[in-house]
């Protein structure tokens, strides 16, 4: 090898700090081992309810469709995930809400049984505290979010029941609008021109009683009135930058600075659609939508449908892969929140198993593939502490300390 080779060979395994790979991984392994790490936002509880799937088992991503499970938690360094408890939009009459309102009580069972099941390895984290103290006993956690504000019917009540069982945020909708405020994807259009008279009832009444407010899905006038009137800081549990992507489900800059004024946090979901503008693949996109309407679009589908119309899914994605995006561009998107926000607004919320995964972090035991590309870019352990969990920590503890009951 030439004086000038041995030399570019030796720049290429540095980074720019002068760190190689190995110094590299054995960093990212000491950071998450001294730090707590949480991603905000999973729909696990999805793949338990289809069934044969063990969440203390090694799955394999590419032949179970599972992205999560204890096992992969602890080989990527991941100490604790919210599970969201999802229910999709269905009619807002009241058969429709009493539908809801089973659909998130058989989903809490579900992961109340897996809790009970594996109660040696897992616990369930409430509060602030609860992280810290589930780490230091050796386990992992696992908390509680609602997806979708239609959870709660026209019921506020409800608010209080669903944090008595632990649920600590509440997303207001998913992508269509709902009795509580527009969405940012409903295909009609705005309804309430943002948040409704019963949301901001619903957002006094989470305000009161520390469940925290989460944006992700909201239209950007809901996300505009939910700011104005909230008087805890409120976050994006699965969000990307309208920079690098001009989809309505992603965050403008505004948005990203307003939020971070409030106090609030933007959790970087790992949805390739959203990171980045994909290329088009014809054929596999006009199967799924095919599929979409033979399955009534997803919605009110019986069990055995839904898991018909799932496997169809999956066999389409494994004939005719998307294309995905790359944890490069998850940190692209952490970088532009930093930059834009601060080094105290950004945070990880994966959507694993409801869609996200990338090149690179596929699935959660890929995880510290974000933490030596973040050290590869010259963040310093307490900015990756930050980013991990530290300043969503920082939100929820301010909802605990602003609850009023
Ligand atoms: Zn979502």
């Amino acid at each position: 090898m030439t004086k000038a080779l041995l030399l570019l060979s030796l720049c290429l395994s540095l980074n720019i700090y002068g760190q190689t790979e190995e110094e590299i991984n054995r960093l990212a392994d000491k950071i998450h081992s001294e730090i707590i790490t949480i991603d905000t936002h999973t729909d696990t509880p999805l793949r338990i309810q289809r069934g044969n799937f063990d969440l203390g088992s090694r799955n394999n991503p590419y032949n179970s469709n599972s992205k999560l499970d204890l096992p992969r938690m602890i080989e990527g360094g991941l100490d604790a995930v919210y599970f969201a408890l999802y229910v999709g939009q269905g009619k807002r009459d009241n058969a429709g809400n009493e539908k809801a309102i089973q659909v998130i009580a058989r989903l809490h069972y579900l992961v109340d049984s897996v809790l009970i099941a594996h109660s040696d390895k897992v616990s369930l984290a409430k509060s602030c505290s609860d992280f810290q103290t589930i780490k230091k006993e050796g386990k992992l956690a696992i908390a509680l979010g609602i997806e979708n504000g239609y959870g709660i019917g026209n019921d506020i009540s409800l608010l209080k029941k669903y944090y008595d069982l632990g649920v600590r945020y509440l997303t207001l909708c998913h992508t269509k609008n709902n009795d509580i405020c527009d969405s940012s994807t409903d295909p009609e259009g705005a309804e309430h021109n943002g948040l409704s008279e019963f949301g901001t009832r619903v957002v006094k009444e989470m305000n009161k009683l520390g469940i925290l407010i989460d944006l992700s899905h909201a239209s950007d006038k809901t996300v505009e009135d939910v700011l104005a009137i909230s008087k805890v800081p409120v976050f994006a549990s699965h969000s990307c930058a309208r920079f690098f992507n001009n989809n309505p489900r992603n965050l403008s800059d505004d948005l990203i600075k307003k939020i971070a004024e409030k106090g609030g946090v933007i959790q970087v979901c790992f949805f390739s659609g959203y990171l980045r503008e994909l290329p088009t693949n014809t054929t596999r996109d006009s199967l799924l939508r095919n599929l979409r309407q033979r399955y009534s679009n997803f919605q009110n589908l019986s069990d055995s449908l839904s898991r018909l119309a799932e496997k169809e899914w999956y066999e389409i994605e494994k004939k005719y892969p998307g294309n995905l995006a790359t944890v490069s561009d998850i940190v692209d998107h952490i970088d532009h929140i930093v930059k834009i926000a601060g080094i105290d607004y950004v945070g990880i919320g994966t959507d694993f198993d409801g869609g996200g995964g990338v090149t690179g972090a596929f699935d959660v035991s890929e995880m510290k593939n974000i933490t030596k590309e973040l050290i590869r870019r010259g963040y310093v352990i307490e900015e990756i502490e930050k980013i991990w969990g530290g300043n969503y920590l920082r939100v929820l503890g301010e909802a605990e300390k602003k609850s009023k009951f």
